[in-house]
Parts: structure tokens; C-alpha cells; sequence
């Protein structure tokens, strides 16, 4: 199969007429590095090391929490610890969310029988009254069937259960046309006179296990609690309501939104031998949700992007122009520290890329990349990369804490990975190191290694 690819290859040839001299001694030139790359990363096996040490000694890591303080303090000393230039931290202001505790959560039936459900606090959600909510279950597959619905939705719990799309290919495409039920759930079950979101998780599989996530309230409407269950659940519930049944739920929350507190994004980098103030940032965020360990989302892009610097030191590879990683803080729950970075006055400085890897630690496929410039210079790479099958060098990419240096005009890039199992974990018990295999998250470093020091030294 690897092999049709090069076939794709000319293709390139024809459409960059500009690359067409370039492009076979870009990748003669830096064939025999790319081997070294692949073949240290593979060897050392430390980017796995590194989430171990992360996911068992910290584990997961909110925005805010003790646990994200140490996660600052783990990757600043591992880049210290390898001897990386200019290591530091960058302040910044982020949310503290504190889930508590279910204390109770459970179904009853018209005939008062009760059964305990597993939920899970969406995040960002408020807390319960004291004596929690007991309420009857509306469901809706939209927010315009629940628009619909009129006084029925009153004093309800509101059921949303729009499932992510199967057909969809990318598994990402199928999470943006569902994630709106969590994200704005709340809100639009407040609007419509209920009294609390339950929300279907966010995955393709049915299983027994309740994602969290992030939803969000505004000043205008009614606060009012959201909370998730399995798609197993999901369904059967589901059934029960269309069999006629008059489900009730009734649960009880401790969740609390508390002040601001200070955190940091972690800095370290090789600095330029030659244009030292040309950089280009890597990098994955710090903070995850707090269930699991965040070991795909997002420790996998943090270790990588450590790798990266760690691989091309060792090999004794001194980048031209600066290589940067940068684990930010707060993606999942306000973004600050991607804000707080694009923000940051950095004088005579000039970004001229920035790559993000946070979809999982999976096999890698190639890179996104959103900036025509950019691509046209990149895609006659992509050989560099076929070896290990990374080879896919698609327009259109980026991440969402470099997201925020888009609009300084600074191409920005993702690892393409495989996804088709992201969701299996994502934000629920199951992200763990067990998740992560070793070899695919190496070859994700070595993916980005070869990127990252191939524009170093060829420039953008
Ligand atoms: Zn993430």
C-alpha cells in the first residue's frame, strides 16, 4: 500500500512547478538524519518513559489543580534535566474547576423502582442544590427538536442523545457535529424551562463509560447542571422512553467553579545557531481533564514534543533557526495559556511555524498544514517521512492552543495521526497509559523531529 504513495508523488512535481529543483535535494540531504531520527526514537523508547513518569506520577491534571502545578514543575525539570536552552515559564491566569463528587445518581421507574446510574460532571458545571435534582428525562436529538418541544421541556431533565455521525470518516468531523449538545446543553435545556443537561458521550463505541468535557453557561440564562452517561446508557434509556416508559432521574453534584489561580506554560528549546530569533514552536498542552491519566490527550504531544528536542540533541543536531516546545496550559477548559503565549510581547523575535500534536499518541499519518505557502514548500518532503507510512503532507491543519498565533499570520501545523480510536478514550477513565502504545508515539516524535529540523535549517 505505502508504496502507491510515491505514485501521488509527481503530482506535486506538476502542481509546484517552484519546488521542482529543490525537492529531490531537500530529501537526499537530509535522508540519512531522517534515519537517525527514526531509529534513536524507536531505540530509546523516552518518550514513553516520560508519559509513564507523567500519567503515574502525577496522573490526570486540571487547570488549577495541585496536580497541574506538579505537571509544570515535572516537565520544566525533565527539560532542565536534558539540557535544553533558555527553560522557564511563562505566567498565566487560569480557571479552577473543582468536580467534587456524585454523591448520588440514580433512574427510577414509573414503578419506584430505582437503579444507580454512572455519571459523570460535565466540565464547567454547576453543583446541585442540597438535596439534588429529581426530574423526569425529555429526550432530543437537536437543539431545534427541543425548540419544538415548548412547555414539554419544562421542569425536565433534558436528554440530549444525538449520537457523533459513524459515517463520517474523520472521527473529528464526527465529534464537531455532535459536540454542541455538551458545549451548549445547558444552556439551551435552562432556555427551554429544564431544570439540568444529561448529556450521551461523546464516542462512536458503545461502552460503559462516561466522557466529560467542556460546556459552557452565559450571564442571561439560568445556570443549571450538566452531566454525561455512556452511550450504553444512553440507549437504554432511550428504549425505555420510547416503550412509554416515565423515566426520572435524580442525582446530587458538588461541582464548584472557584477564583483564578496562577499557572504557567513550560518553555524549553534548542536556540539557533545561526537565526536564533527565527523560531519555531512545538507542542501539546499540559492541563487534561480529571478522570483518566490525559495520557492521549494531551500528555502524548507534551512527551513528544520534549522528544523532539531531546532526539535532535542527542544526535548532535544543532538546528539553524530555534526550535521551541512549549506545553501550554488550560486548553481544555479556557485556552488561557495558548492566548497567554500568542499575546506575550516577544521582541525581534519571528515565528515561522508552529505544530501542534494533540490528537493522541496514535500512529502517525503525515501533517496538516494550514498555510499555502507553507504546504507548497513542505509536500515535496513528504519521502522523508514514507518509511514509517507518516507520509501525508494535507493543506489544512493546526491545534487548538497554537490557534490563537493564526491570526499573526504564522503557518500553523498538526500531526496527523490515525484517530479512528481517539474517541474510544478521550476524556474518560479509559485515557491511560494502557491506551498509548510505545512504538506510535515514538514514531510521532520522530515524525516531528524530522519536520521541525528539516524547516530549521531549510527555512519557511
Ligand atoms: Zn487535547
Amino acid at each position: 500500500m505505502q508504496r502507491l504513495r510515491y505514485f501521488h508523488f509527481p503530482l506535486y512535481l506538476i502542481l509546484f512547478t517552484s519546488s521542482l529543483a529543490a525537492q529531490p535535494v531537500v530529501v537526499q540531504r537530509y535522508d540519512s538524519v531522517t534515519n537517525k531520527i527514526v531509529r534513536e526514537a524507536l531505540s530509546s523508547n523516552t518518550s514513553f518513559d516520560n508519559l509513564h513518569s507523567l500519567c503515574t506520577t502525577i496522573g490526570h491534571r486540571i487547570s488549577g489543580s495541585p496536580q497541574a502545578a506538579q505537571a509544570v514543575e515535572w516537565a520544566k525539570k525533565k527539560m532542565e534535566e536534558y539540557g535544553f536552552d533558555n527553560v522557564h515559564l511563562e505566567p498565566v491566569m487560569v480557571p479552577r474547576w473543582v468536580r467534587g463528587t456524585v454523591e448520588e445518581a440514580y433512574l427510577m421507574y414509573s414503578s419506584g423502582r430505582r437503579e444507580s446510574l454512572k455519571i459523570t460532571t460535565l466540565g464547567g458545571s454547576v453543583g446541585t442544590p442540597p438535596e439534588g435534582i429529581t426530574a423526569e428525562i425529555v429526550e432530543v436529538k437537536s437543539f431545534d427538536e427541543l425548540n419544538r418541544l415548548g412547555e414539554k421541556a419544562k421542569g425536565k431533565i433534558v436528554f440530549f442523545n444525538r449520537p457523533m455521525d459513524r459515517k463520517q470518516i474523520s472521527t473529528f468531523a464526527a465529534y464537531g457535529g455532535a459536540v454542541d449538545q455538551r458545549g451548549g446543553g445547558a444552556i439551551m435545556a435552562a432556555r427551554a424551562g429544564g431544570v439540568a443537561a444529561l448529556v450521551r458521550s461523546m464516542t462512536t463505541r458503545i461502552d460503559d463509560f462516561p466522557h466529560t468535557g467542556g460546556m459552557g453557561y452565559v450571564d442571561t440564562v439560568k445556570k443549571v447542571p450538566g452531566i454525561a452517561i455512556s452511550t450504553l446508557q444512553a440507549e437504554r434509556i432511550s428504549k425505555l422512553l420510547a416503550q412509554g416508559e416515565q423515566l426520572k432521574i435524580h442525582f446530587k453534584l458538588s461541582a464548584q467553579t472557584q477564583p483564578d489561580v496562577e499557572s504557567f506554560n513550560v518553555v524549553g528549546e534548542l536556540t539557533g545557531t545561526e537565526k536564533p530569533k527565527e523560531v519555531i514552536v512545538i507542542g501539546g498542552h499540559l492541563d487534561s481533564w480529571d478522570i483518566g491519566q490525559g495520557a492521549h490527550d494531551d500528555g502524548a504531544g507534551c512527551v513528544q514534543s520534549i522528544e523532539v528536542l531531546r532526539i535532535l540533541k542527542k544526535l548532535g543536531l544543532k538546528p539553524k533557526r530555534t526550535i521551541r516546545a512549549v506545553m501550554f496550559m488550560n486548553e481544555e477548559n479556557g485556552l488561557r495559556g495558548g492566548i497567554g503565549y500568542a499575546a506575550k510581547d516577544r521582541p525581534g523575535e519571528k515565528h515561522i511555524a508552529a505544530i501542534e500534536s494533540d490528537e493522541g499518541g496514535f500512529m502517525p499519518r503525515g501533517f496538516g498544514i494550514a498555510d499555502s505557502a507553507a504546504f507548497r514548500k513542505i509536500a515535496p518532503w513528504a519521502p522523508l517521512f514514507a518509511s514509517f507510512g507518516a507520509d501525508l503532507i494535507r493543506y489544512g491543519g493546526g491545534g487548538a492552543d497554537i490557534s490563537p498565533m493564526g491570526p499573526k499570520g504564522i503557518p500553523l501545523m498538526s500531526l496527523i495521526v490515525d484517530t479512528h480510536r481517539y474517541f474510544d478514550s478521550h476524556h474518560s477513565e479509559n485515557d491511560n497509559l494502557t491506551a498509548v502504545n510505545e512504538r506510535e508515539l515514538a514514531l510521532g516524535a520522530a515524525a516531528m523531529a524530522i519536520l521541525t529540523y528539516v524547516m530549521a535549517q531549510e527555512g519557511l
